[in-house]
């Protein structure tokens, strides 16, 4: 049993095009295991060969991410470019998993609807309608495939919660047409009740570095204190989001431990139980 999972790192960036070797295997000597998730093909791809260069404890999950639908310009503190358009091509993807010898393909991800990044030709109700059907495709190709969906999804504003409200929706409607699906929502940072929608509906949650910094993080602190720990799944999002004490750093999956550290301080329980029971979580959702 590995010590914790990094269950939405992106070694597969170019963050990492020099040293992500050592970056796994530093993770990997702490009995750190990692899920690649991918962002559009190419990354998709990567993700999937990077997991066949370990023997164990490196998986990858495939999939195109909301923002490569259309062409935005991203620019935030940690992260500036261009993204490229492209639409989900089944087949394509279809080739990877086919592929996959070594059963590495754990997850469909990331998927969803961002209605944060709007490019600045399209109105948010454009964006909603470029965005939507290819998530339901890939949610139904997740399911096709016997594979979680890691779900990504960012409101328009803080706190006004459209992105999580239709994401919700899609996912009810699908799952009440008989669609079994499994997954998590990664990066949480909805509140107590949409919390409780997403487990309504048998999905996790994942909590990154953000809950170790911040005043902003006050709220989400909180609820990861009322949240059931059987629920929860860690993550770092790397090369995004650094913990505490490693603000300012690029992030590495290795980091993880300060979020799982958190967790254990918030809920008021030994470390050695959030590793267990997150691992035990990660490995039951991904299959692995
Ligand atoms: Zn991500």
């Amino acid at each position: 049993m590995p010590f914790l999972i990094d269950s939405h790192a992106h070694t597969n960036f170019n963050a990492y095009k020099d040293d992500g070797d050592a970056v796994i295997r530093r993770s990997l000597s702490q009995d750190i295991w990692l899920i690649n998730v991918g962002s559009q093909y190419d990354t998709s791809k990567r993700a999937l060969e990077i997991a066949d260069q370990y023997e164990t404890g490196v998986y990858a999950a495939i999939g195109l991410h909301p923002i490569h639908l259309s062409h935005t310009e991203v620019d935030e503190e940690e992260i500036h470019f261009q993204t490229r358009e492209e639409q989900f091509d089944e087949q394509k993807y279809q080739a990877l998993i086919d592929a996959d010898q070594n059963h590495k393909i754990v997850g469909v991800g990331e998927i969803g609807l961002d209605y944060y990044h709007i490019p600045e030709t399209m109105t948010l109700a454009e964006v909603k309608n470029r965005q939507t059907p290819d998530f339901i495709k890939q949610l139904h190709f997740a399911v096709k495939n016997n594979l979680a969906v890691i779900i990504h999804c960012r409101d328009s504003e803080r706190g006004k919660f459209d992105a999580y409200r239709d994401t919700l929706d899609i996912l009810k409607s699908e799952i009440n047409n008989g669609l079994k699906l499994r997954g998590i929502k990664h990066s949480f940072d909805g509140d107590l009740k949409i919390a409780e929608e997403f487990f309504d509906l048998g999905f996790y949650v994942g909590f990154t570095g953000v809950i170790t910094f911040g005043k902003n993080a006050e709220g989400l602190r909180q609820l990861v204190k009322n949240l059931p720990l059987d629920k929860i799944l860690v993550e770092t999002d790397c090369p995004y989001l650094s913990p505490d004490p490693h603000r300012g750093e690029r992030n590495e999956p290795s980091f993880v431990r300060f979020t799982a550290q958190k967790i254990a301080e918030l809920k008021s329980i030994t470390l050695e139980e959030v590793s267990k029971t997150t691992v035990k979580n990660t490995r039951g959702l991904f299959r692995i």
